[in-house]
């Protein structure tokens, strides 16, 4: 078994060798190798203390170094300074609060290190001298597309419980499934999860909700997990629509409109863009089981929602402490995912005025997402009405026409020269002036503008 490490792997792997040590590469790097995919990073694992590792490179950074971690950095031509962690073998002790192992004790012993992982497909090493080291089968499960915890899950959920999500993660990320076990121990021990600080939740659920397989939300609401980390999704589970436009639950819908993100995007998402939609899609209904009337006929109405959604939305990502720009761009999306004016360039203009360009363009994925996961009542009608918009917007955006106050023919400082005073009111005036282009664009010239003052 040959993988082709990288030359900087390489160097740190001979350099602790030449002196006397060993050094593999470790965990999700091999994983990812075996998978034919490009690793995010690679960590290395060494019998050499931290103490013994530093001297060894010119450059290192004491990232962890309580917990046996140094990151040395290496400089080459492609990316510049990279950082490569290099933790010694460690056997973590017991764990007192499914949170922190009580202390970190070093071992000579690569098994030992290996046993304290979390899931076999991440439990493998591999250096040019030794091979692949693969004390739990972890290959096979690759090969099977199983997660398996290492050892005991029960143990293993007992010691950590962030291993619960990281399970339901990386099952999410890989298309794989969890073995049966691994889902019971995860299922009996959930409510540990409530011990784990709300950062680390997130990390691994925004991976997750961002990940090719989404649906894995279906898996975590009935083994119990979301009634942990998410009950709100547990209620739009419970939550019926009963009316043409819905052939799922509103938490079915949820779950539905964002796989359909997942499978039929057209255009690849850039990270952060890929996070605003999906956090969108899984937020967007959530007000529907506050915002539900019924009427005389058995139909379930959920107006204003959106405006619940919104609040829910921000209370839920607040707890989840996610970064402000996440947070405001999701719930402006939230906010206004159903908002379906007249298409008409005017209406399509005031909108991406009143939304803000950035946050405006990607209500059009979350808008047919949103669609393809209802029934196929008027399916038809909605989808040549995003089209049509699209086909404005495009328009709009091709021709520069005005929609902010930035592209506006006049500032605030040629009213002064025309005998305005500094104030409120030239704020005011100017947003006057802004409705009149945004309804004609060809009333943004200078002349026009200043004759209406
Ligand atoms: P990614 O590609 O998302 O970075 P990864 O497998 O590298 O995936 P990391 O969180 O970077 O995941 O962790 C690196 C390695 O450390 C894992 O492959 C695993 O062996 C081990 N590990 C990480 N977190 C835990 C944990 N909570 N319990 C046990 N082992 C863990
Ligand atoms: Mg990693």
């Amino acid at each position: 078994m040959k993988i082709i490490l990288p030359d900087n792997v390489k160097f740190i792997i001979n350099k602790l060798q030449d002196a006397g040590f060993e050094a593999y590469a470790v965990g999700g790097c091999v994983r990812d190798v075996l998978l034919g995919k490009t690793p995010n990073d690679w960590d290395i694992t060494t019998d050499a203390s931290p103490y013994d590792v530093k001297p060894l490179f010119r450059r290192t950074i004491d990232t962890g170094i309580k917990h046996g971690t140094v990151t040395v950095m290496l400089n080459d031509e492609e990316h510049g300074y990279t950082g490569y962690e290099v933790t010694t073998y460690r056997i973590d002790g017991e764990y007192e609060d499914s949170r922190h192992p009580k202390e970190v004790i070093y071992t000579k012993d690569l098994k030992e290190d290996l046993k304290r992982r979390d899931f076999t497909i991440n439990a493998m090493a591999y250096n040019d001298r030794t091979g692949l080291v693969d004390v739990f089968d972890g290959k096979k499960d690759l090969e099977k597309g199983i997660i398996r915890a290492v050892g005991d899950p029960v143990e293993r959920f007992t010691e950590d419980a962030l291993r619960i999500l990281r399970a339901y993660r990386f099952a999410a990320q890989l298309g794989f499934s969890i073995d049966d076990d691994t889902v019971k121990a995860a299922s009996l021990l959930k409510d540990n999860l409530r011990n784990i600080s709300a950062e680390r939740i997130q990390t691994e659920f925004t991976k997750l909700i961002c990940s090719p397989h989404p649906e894995i939300l279906f898996d975590m609401y009935s083994s119990g997990i979301t009634s942990v980390i998410l009950p709100e999704l547990d209620l739009c589970m419970q939550t019926e629509q009963k009316n043409k436009h819905h052939l799922y639950n509103v938490g079915e819908h949820t779950i539905r409109a964002m796989m359909v993100n997942a499978r039929y995007s057209e255009v690849e998402f850039d990270a952060d863009t890929l996070r605003y939609i999906r956090y969108a899609l899984l937020f967007h209904d959530f007000g529907k089981p506050e915002a539900m009337t019924e009427d005389e006929n058995g139909a379930r109405h959920f107006k204003g929602h959106a405006i619940v959604s919104d609040r829910i939305a921000r209370e839920i990502m607040r707890r989840l402490k996610l970064d402000n720009d996440t947070i405001n761009t999701v719930t402006a999306l939230v906010k206004w995912h159903d908002h379906r004016p007249e298409p008409t360039k005017t209406n399509i203009r005031r909108a991406m005025n009143r939304i803000g360009e950035s946050v405006y363009r990607l209500l059009f994925p979350i808008r047919v997402a949103d669609t393809l996961a209802q029934s196929m009542y008027h399916r038809e009608e909605k989808l040549a009405y995003e089209k049509e918009v699209m086909r404005l917007y495009t328009e709009i955006v091709s021709e520069k026409d005005p929609v902010s106050l930035k592209d506006l023919a006049v500032t605030g400082a040629d009213l002064i020269e025309h005998g305005y005073r500094p104030g409120p009111e030239i704020g005011e005036k100017l947003k006057e002036l802004l409705e009149i282009v945004l309804e004609d664009p060809k009333c943004n010239t200078k002349e026009y503008l200043l004759s209406k003052i």
